[in-house]
């Protein structure tokens, strides 16, 4: 097992996930956050920076995610996938636009809407899009909505690197005012590890709302789909990772893009290069050594129901985790009114909704963890422990999936650079191709079936 690091093992290690907790705690001169030219936001202390690794969620200093919902949720029983859980369900929200504007069920909108409108708190602290958004800045950025339409004007999922220690700072040196913050499981981590050490936080930040999570991405992935549509990258003005189409199944979206010049494309994700989220290209390094793929710290956890029965239905669905109490009562007072249409499902089949983040960040996290410390690198401590033991062919994938992710930054920098996208796909595609026969069955399996068929069994 690894032991905790610095701040300075996490960046020198590739594992800062830019979340900006340090920069809140130790204040932006001290630990500034930079947005670097491969599209992804990273904490650059200076020389000697004060000592705030107890609240980066990648230094293994704090609490892990078991111990900070023990501490939260001490009465709810224990999923070894999925973490404590009061109610677990799949469903939509059927009342207004929630659904349509969201990117699957419109649920993390509607508590969200909820919660400002019942004055449980004050705002909602999410990411939305950045008016007219430079080249080299960031398309998506954390803001402070105040009501509820504000709220669901911010819907969709923001598949981009994004931070959060400006909106931490407005938090804390406001007003006395209670807040609902959104964010995939490590900013959740983050928020409470700095919840633990700041008592203003603690009380201001009453709710927070977890997204499940894949992985988080640089700004390039936008930028390699809008350009695969005609919009390069210095044209791009907006992007909506979460385009719904009627006649496809809900896994089966589209990106729409907008240009500067006032042009738009829809594009479905799977004929674009890019799209697959298994080859995880654009993936932050920090994703690959996480264990948290439904937000087990957070007071509700919010996913796509990607699930027989559900994932046929464009409109999408949701599926859930809630563990405090009062959002227990507000999902079933809006069940209750008709304001949303749930089913209860068992926890082992959030679980199954999430099935490949799960394999990827419990076997492969195992390898990828046995791997760095076979090189004598540091690594995060994990609660999955190290391990090689796992079939070879998993391996391969595993390792093709790091190719990959950590080819891509460099391959679109150069290509973005050079204002050629060919150069991207001539640099990606042997990887790519490796990685993709690794999933196609092999000259015996062929046979055998092949055999089989011929005699008819
Ligand atoms: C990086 C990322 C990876 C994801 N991976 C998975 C996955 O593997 N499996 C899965 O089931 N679901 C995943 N999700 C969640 C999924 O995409 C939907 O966001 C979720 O199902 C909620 O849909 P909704 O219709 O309820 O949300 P909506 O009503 O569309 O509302 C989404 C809310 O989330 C906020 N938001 C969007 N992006 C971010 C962000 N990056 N950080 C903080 N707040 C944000 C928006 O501002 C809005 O308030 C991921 C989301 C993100 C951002």
């Amino acid at each position: 097992m690894s032991t905790p690091g610095t701040l300075a093992d996490v960046i020198a290690g590739d594992y800062c996930v830019g979340c900006g907790a340090c920069s809140f705690a130790a204040g932006a001169e001290a630990v500034p956050m930079r947005f670097d030219s491969l599209g992804r936001h990273i904490a650059a202390p200076g020389a000697d920076p004060p000592p705030v690794a107890a609240v980066c969620p990648f230094s293994g200093q704090g609490p892990d995610e078991d111990a900070i919902a023990a501490r939260l949720y001490p009465d709810l029983p224990v999923h070894p996938e999925i973490g404590r859980h009061a109610l677990t369900a799949a469903g939509w929200v059927e009342g207004g636009d929630f659904r349509a504007a969201g990117s699957s069920g419109g649920l993390t909108s509607w508590v969200a809407a909820r919660l400002v409108e019942t004055g449980a708190v004050d705002a909602v602290l999410h990411v939305v899009p950045v008016d007219e958004p430079a080249p080299d800045e960031p398309l998506f950025a954390y803001a402070v909505s105040g009501t509820p339409d504000a709220v669901r004007a911010g819907a969709k999922s923001r598949y981009h690197s994004v931070e959060m220690s400006q909106v931490l700072r407005f938090v804390a040196d406001g007003p006395e005012q209670r807040y609902a913050l959104v964010g995939v499981p490590c900013f959740v981590k983050a928020v409470r590890l700095l919840q633990q050490r700041d008592a203003v936080l603690a009380r201001r930040i009453a709710f927070t709302i977890a997204l499940f999570c894949g992985h988080l991405k640089s700004r390039a992935f936008a930028e390699l789909l809008a350009w695969q549509a005609g919009i390069a990258p210095p044209a791009l003005a907006a992007i909506d990772f979460r385009h719904k189409l009627p006649d496809r199944p809900a896994s089966r979206y589209a990106f729409a893009a907008a240009g500067r010049a006032g042009q738009s494309v829809v594009r479905p994700m799977s004929e674009t290069l890019g799209g697959d989220w298994g080859e995880g290209q654009f993936k932050l390094n920090a994703c690959d050594y996480c264990d948290d793929v439904v937000g087990e710290t957070a007071d509700i956890a919010i996913g796509d129901a990607w699930l027989p029965g559900w994932v046929e239905d464009s409109r999408g669905t949701n599926v859930v985790i809630v563990r405090h109490p009062a959002l227990v009562r507000l999902i079933e007072a809006g069940e209750a009114s008709g304001a949303l249409v749930l089913t209860g499902i068992d926890p082992d089949a959030v679980a199954q909704s999430q099935r490949a983040g799960l394999s990827h960040r419990r076997q492969g996290l195992a390898w990828r963890l046995h791997r760095k410390a076979e090189r004598g690198e540091w690594a995060p401590p994990k609660r999955v422990p190290p391990s090689n033991d796992l079939p070879d062919n998993r391996r391969r994938i595993f390792a093709a999936r790091l190719e990959i992710a950590r080819e891509s930054h460099a391959a679109f920098a150069d290509a973005r650079g050079a204002g050629d996208l060919d150069r991207y796909r001539r640099r990606m595609a042997p990887l790519l191709a490796r990685y993709h026969a690794l999933y196609r069955p092999g000259l015996k399996q062929r046979l055998g079936a092949k055999v089989r068929k011929l005699l008819g069994r």
